[in-house]
Formats: structure tokens, C-alpha cells, sequence
């Protein structure tokens, strides 16, 4: 087996791999400072979006990711929201409605874990939980929905009013003992995803998910830093390698393009296969 790194991805190719996709759109990505969320926010500037970076303490580290898309020729602005805050969420929204002139990308995508036994978890960390990474995404898409609505179809930047793109995880499928409050966070985004899918139709709003496997990021560091815990995550990833930020972020493009228009209420696992049961591999 090749040795992996195990350090972070920071520095992502500079890939353009479609730069006119997502022309003369903007997007807001929440979590944007670190991890998938940053590699977001640049794949959706590297496809011609303005991107609103959103940060809730990091806001040094988010003005660097504005940095680096300014750098490639990109538009982007650092605003600030604790996202399970409802009237941050709304001065967030206003900003970046003010600043790029409308919204027509949300990717609700800041979340964390608080572990814990069933036994031994707190209402405090049971609530934390939810509220980041399930309401903090509802206050979020409500927002941004109030905003395709008032506006409608831009047609010459999409056929769509306004792309919806939740993160989600595996654990929207697969039970994680341990984590029961993060797993039910990312269950309860499934089916609110697919709700809002069936419900904002109509009005030409697309709401889909993106299901990360293992992605070398910040929030998972003990799952890959070292030869051992690499080896070990591996049992659980059939194609044999951790999935990088960049992994996520091409699938969001894609989500947020017009190429997806016809793709809504789905979640695009984006995991090397680890939703396939790969324990079973080898006959179960
Ligand atoms: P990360 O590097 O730790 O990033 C999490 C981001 O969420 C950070 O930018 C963090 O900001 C932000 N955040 C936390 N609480 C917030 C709040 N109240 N308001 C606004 N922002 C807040 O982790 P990541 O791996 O990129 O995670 C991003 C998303 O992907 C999460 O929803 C996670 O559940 C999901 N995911 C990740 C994996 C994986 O393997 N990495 C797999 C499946 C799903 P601060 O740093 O400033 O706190």
C-alpha cells in the first residue's frame, strides 16, 4: 500500500476544471473557514461564483480563504453568523444580499460533533448538536428561500430560482454509535432536504444533499493521522483512500449547476463507496 499523508490538504490544485458554470452567480457557504466548507467556497469561486465565506470565531482564517479566491481572480466576502442563531442568520443574509446584490447558491454546510455514550451525554451536548447542524441549516435555507422567492429566475446566470446543496454525512444512513446526536442531526437534514425538495418545486428551487464519507478535514483528525488510524479508517472505505476536500466541493458545483437541473430531494454520497456495507465484501 502507498504511504498516505497525513497531514492537511490546505493547498488544493489550482483546477479550473469548469470555470463559465457557474458564472455571475452568488453563493453563500456557511463553515467556509475550515475544511469541506472552504474547498467549497473556492470550487464554487474557481467555477465563476461570488462567494459569501461565512465564519462563526474564525474570521482571521476566513479572510484568508477570501484571500485566496481574490488571488485567483475570484470575488468573495468573509461574514460572520453563528449559524443556530436566528438573528445572526438573518443580519448574515441581509449582508450578503447587500454586498453581492442577491443569493442564488446556499450551502448550508457548518457543523460539529459533541461525542458522548448515550448514557453519558448531555443536554447540552445533544442540543449544541442540533442546534448547529440541523436548525442552524434550517434558519439558513429559510432565509435564502425568502430571497429566491422575491426574485424568481435570473435567466441569464440559471434556469433555477435558487440551489440548495445540505451537508450531510454517511451517518444520515449508517447508525454511529457514540454519536447518536450528530446521527440524528444528519437524519433530520435528509428529510428536511427532501421535504423542502418536494415543497419549494414549484417555485423552480432545487434542495439536494452531499453525503461525505471520510474527508481529511479538522473535525475527524484522529480518524487519519497516523499510519495506524489510516489503516484502520481504511477497512471502511472500499476504494482505499481518505477523500479530500476538493472531492466535495466538485460535487457541489456540479449540484449548484445547471447541469443538475433536473436533480432534486436526492443526497450524493460522496464517500469511496463506504455506504456499500463494505464489510460484506468479502462474503459477509
Ligand atoms: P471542520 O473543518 O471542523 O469545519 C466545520 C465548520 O463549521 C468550521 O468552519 C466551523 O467554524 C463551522 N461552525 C461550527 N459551528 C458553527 C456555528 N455555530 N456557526 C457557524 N459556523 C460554525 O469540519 P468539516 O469536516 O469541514 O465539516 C463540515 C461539514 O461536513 C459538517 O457539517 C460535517 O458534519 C460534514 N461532514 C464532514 C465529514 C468529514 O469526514 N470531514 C464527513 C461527513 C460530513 P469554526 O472553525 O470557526 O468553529
Amino acid at each position: 500500500m502507498t504511504t498516505q499523508p497525513t497531514t492537511f490538504n490546505t493547498d488544493l490544485p489550482k483546477r479550473r476544471p469548469m470555470p463559465d458554470l457557474l458564472s455571475g452567480q452568488k453563493a453563500l457557504v456557511t463553515g467556509a473557514n475550515s475544511g469541506i466548507g472552504r474547498a467549497v467556497a473556492i470550487g464554487l469561486a474557481r467555477a465563476g461564483a461570488e462567494v459569501a465565506v461565512n465564519y462563526v470565531v474564525g474570521e482571521e482564517a476566513a479572510q484568508k480563504v477570501v484571500a485566496e479566491i481574490e488571488a485567483e481572480g475570484g470575488r468573495a466576502h468573509a461574514v460572520y453568523a453563528d449559524v443556530s442563531s436566528e438573528d445572526d442568520v438573518k443580519t448574515m443574509m441581509a449582508s450578503a444580499i447587500e454586498t453581492m446584490g442577491t443569493i442564488d447558491i446556499l450551502v448550508p454546510n457548518a457543523g460539529l460533533q459533541r461525542d458522548a455514550a448515550a448514557v453519558d451525554m448531555t443536554l447540552e451536548q445533544w442540543n449544541k448538536v442540533i442546534s448547529v447542524n440541523l436548525t442552524g441549516q434550517f434558519l439558513c435555507i429559510r432565509e435564502a428561500v425568502k430571497e429566491f422567492n422575491r426574485r424568481g429566475v435570473r435567466t441569464d446566470v440559471s434556469v433555477a430560482a435558487g440551489k440548495v446543496i445540505c451537508m450531510s454525512s454517511v451517518h444520515e444512513v449508517i447508525a454511529w454509535a457514540g454519536h447518536i446526536n450528530y446521527a440524528a442531526s444528519k437524519g433530520g437534514v435528509h428529510m428536511m432536504m427532501q421535504s423542502l425538495a418536494q415543497e419549494l418545486a414549484p417555485q423552480r428551487i432545487r434542495v439536494n444533499a452531499i453525503g461525505p464519507g471520510a474527508i481529511r478535514t479538522p473535525i475527524n483528525t484522529q480518524a487519519w493521522n497516523t499510519e495506524a488510524a489510516y489503516a484502520d479508517l481504511m477497512r471502511l472505505v472500499p476504494y482505499k483512500r481518505i477523500g479530500e476536500p476538493e472531492d466535495i466541493a466538485n460535487a457541489a458545483v456540479f449540484l449548484a449547476s445547471d447541469m443538475a437541473d433536473y436533480i432534486n430531494g436526492i443526497t450524493l454520497f460522496v464517500d469511496g463507496g463506504m455506504t456499500c456495507y463494505p464489510g460484506f465484501a468479502t462474503g459477509g
